[in-house]
């Protein structure tokens, strides 16, 4: 499957993955992360992402949180 062949005049749109900077078609599976710490995703953190590139971020997100559920 080409990954760059749709023909011309279709711009890419929806969610944009949050770490490789590539919409997320419809083809691919997409995940939610979300960072206590970036709740409004102003960072770029919160955000949708490629299953594949979520994984890092979402243990990233995992820890961050825990932190933001025990601080006082
Ligand atoms: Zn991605």
């Amino acid at each position: 499957m080409p990954l760059d062949g749709s023909p011309g005049g279709e711009e890419p749109r929806g969610p944009w993955c949050a770490s490789c900077k590539a919409p997320i078609t419809k083809g691919q599976r997409r995940v939610r992360v979300q960072f206590d710490n970036d709740p409004h995703g102003f960072r770029g953190l919160t955000g949708e992402y490629h299953e594949a590139c979520s994984k890092p971020f979402a243990s990233m997100a995992r820890a961050i949180n825990l932190m933001s559920f025990r601080r006082f």
